[in-house]
């Protein structure tokens, strides 16, 4: 049926992170419409991820916006009633001596920030997760670390949305967008939408819904994988640790161990599958630094593939569209926006409400860094 809608806010993504921001506009009183191109919310990357979560970052905003994100996610079922599924079994990162002392100054601002983290030797790091030391000189262990349920994340704010006057639009891709007068103007399958601001919060997609508005924003969809074990036949709880020498991670998902490595060469593209080459690549590597995954089975039904929605420099595009200040970008996570989500949807609220976002200062993550060649760059990216 074709319709007409006028809102205030128009989010364009029902991930976790237009989730986030549906609820804390609505919530600020604002009203609020959410257009999702899938049949359901949480479709995207949202529903693809690992489900991480982990202040162990080299740039303050990320450590910030993480800490305060984890933070809520303690509270989650105090806050609204429902259970974020956090489950704090750590991040331990492995780290090699040429990385150690910029590691380092990320654990100071981790300490700084109030975040707990710990640095272990190489042997004390041997009880959470065997490992051949070779070429490690340290460890970290994030003691707040661990990793949540993505989907009951998003449903809860876009329940608390909808309870405070948000609407969510499934299977309503934005077609075209222009601005109009004073608001945008949104064409969809479904009929015109308006309003004031335009939330650009399709993570992999954000780059081509920007194009449909005539913009240009920087974000490539790069395919990802999980690949899953059989149940292991011992009783251990794997933090989720990453090797940065290779990048090679692991975690444990109930009896089962989930690892996977970032194919540097993967093109961006929405390329979709499984891909069994990549797997023997990773798991070699990860088998020299954990031999005893050697004694682990695949389990192929298991493995999953998604998105990661990548900036030129791997950290999200945040705030304001310069030339276009009613467009706010909130996207580009490059695989970290599952532990950003909380705090991203507040600072979105304050960027449209106040003017700019003021509790933490974006301005490391707006979109002029990349005109202005300000670019920070955060080393723990996975
Ligand atoms: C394999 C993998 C592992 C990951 N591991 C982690 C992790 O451990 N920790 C972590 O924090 N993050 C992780 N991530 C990244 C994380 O999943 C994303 O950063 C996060 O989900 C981004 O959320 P989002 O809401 O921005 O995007 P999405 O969840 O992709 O939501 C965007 C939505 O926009 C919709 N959309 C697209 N085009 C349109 C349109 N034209 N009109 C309307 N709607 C549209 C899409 O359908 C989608 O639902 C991982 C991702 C992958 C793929």
């Amino acid at each position: 049926m074709s319709q007409s809608v006028k809102v205030d806010v128009l989010i364009i993504g029902a991930g976790i992170i237009g989730a986030s921001c549906a609820y804390r506009l609505s919530e600020r009183g604002m009203s609020v419409a959410v257009l999702e191109a899938q049949t359901s919310p949480a479709m995207g990357s949202t529903g693809y991820s690992a489900a991480g979560v982990r202040v162990q970052f080299t740039e303050e905003v990320n450590i910030r916006i993480s800490w305060e994100s984890i933070q809520e996610y303690q509270h989650f079922q105090d806050l609204y009633g429902e259970d974020a599924g956090y489950r704090p079994i750590g991040y331990l990162f492995l780290v090699p001596p040429e990385r150690w002392a910029v590691h380092m100054e990320g654990v100071r601002l981790q300490e700084h920030i109030g975040a707990p983290v710990r640095v272990l030797t190489v042997e004390d790091a041997q009880s959470l997760v065997q490992f051949d030391p070779a070429g490690i000189a340290g460890t970290t262990h994030g003691l707040a670390d661990g990793v949540v349920d993505p989907h009951s994340v998003t449903f809860t704010y876009l329940r608390l949305a909808k309870e405070r006057g948000a609407t969510i639009y499934l299977e309503t891709p934005l077609m075209k967008a222009d601005r109009v007068g004073n608001c945008w103007r949104v064409e969809t399958s479904k009929g015109i939408f308006e309003a004031d601001y335009l939330v650009n919060a399709a993570g992999a997609w954000a780059g081509e819904v920007a194009r449909r508005a005539g913009l240009e924003v920087p974000i490539l969809p790069v395919r990802r994988i999980v690949y899953a074990t059989t149940a292991i036949a011992w009783q251990h709880i794997y933090p989720l640790t990453i090797d940065l020498t290779s990048g090679f991670y692991l975690r444990s998902e109930g009896n089962r161990i989930l690892f996977g490595r970032s194919n540097p060469d993967e093109p961006p593209g929405f390329t979709e599958g499984l891909d069994w080459d990549w797997f023997e690549s990773t798991i070699s590597v990860g088998m020299e630094r954990f031999p005893w995954l050697a004694g682990v089975g695949l389990d192929q039904q298991a493995c999953w593939w998604g998105y990661y929605e990548v900036t030129p420099d791997h950290n999200p595009i945040l705030g304001r569209m310069p030339g276009e200040e009613n467009w706010v970008n909130v996207a580009g996570f490059s695989g970290h926006g599952v532990q950003q989500a909380p705090v991203v949807g507040r600072l979105i609220a304050e960027e449209i409400m106040s003017g700019e976002a003021q509790s933490i200062n974006i301005d490391p993550l707006r979109i002029s860094r990349f005109s202005s060649n300000h670019i920070q760059r955060e080393h723990n990216i996975v």
